[in-house]
């Protein structure tokens, strides 16, 4: 398993670098925001932990420029622990988000979490719905046969919905289930990551198959 980690504080990098080598995790470092994005689109990595504040180029800006190009799991690390920072990474495509400072072990199960997610064992699945199609080994999704480009956390929130087709989920469910983490309050970010998997899976298509239920939550059917 290979990680990049991006943070310019040289002490902060090399603790995390150790621990995360202890850990039997090979570690590749970058110092600033253009190293890391060099170092994160032309890699092979499993996973990046991204830092917020960086010299030259912020971690946001990284993000994004990256996921242009590559899903690999981004856990964001920062100092900031504003709502909207966070609401900021996820709508960039950030998989997780870890406040500083934080307890080595909490990285540690955050990443395990992350790379995990993306190896799920291969299961065959047939996840179909209407005109939309979701291979989960392949990782795609398809409506009308087209096409769908989804980060790894609105792929994995469009599984849950196909798989949960008709049931009602609560936002603190979903939260929970893709986020595998509790948000209490803080479920705007299933908001935002809604409004995203819309904007893909439905605006451009005829028959809507997000729905919003008022005041509990989100389901995925055929209303037609
Ligand atoms: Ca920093």
């Amino acid at each position: 398993m290979k990680l990049l980690i991006v943070e310019d504080e040289t002490r902060a990098a090399a603790y995390l670098s150790q621990g995360l080598s202890e850990h039997g995790y090979t570690v590749e470092l970058a110092h600033t925001g253009p190293d890391g994005l060099h170092a994160a689109a032309t890699g092979d990595h499993d996973l990046v932990i991204l830092d917020v504040m960086l010299p030259g180029v912020d971690g946001f800006a990284v993000l994004s420029a990256l996921r242009t190009s590559k899903q690999t799991p981004v856990l964001m690390l920062t100092a900031r622990g504003r709502t909207d920072d966070k609401v900021k990474g996820f709508e960039l495509g950030a998989d997780d988000y870890l406040v500083k400072p934080f307890e080595f072990p909490e990285l540690l199960a955050r990443v395990r979490a992350l790379l995990k997610r993306g190896n799920r064992s291969p299961e065959v699945e047939d996840l179909r719905i209407g005109d939309l199609e979701i291979d989960p080994v392949k990782h795609r999704a398809l409506r009308a046969g087209q096409r769908i480009d989804l980060s790894a956390k609105e792929f994995a929130l469009l599984v849950l919905l196909v798989r949960k087709t008709g049931q009602v989920l609560s936002r603190t469910q979903i939260a929970s289930m893709v986020w595998d983490i509790n948000f209490d309050s803080d479920t705007n970010v299933v908001e935002v990551a809604i409004r995203r998997l819309r904007a893909k899976v439905d605006d451009p298509f005829e028959e809507k198959l997000i729905h919003t239920v008022r005041g509990v939550g989100y389901v995925l059917e055929r209303r037609a």
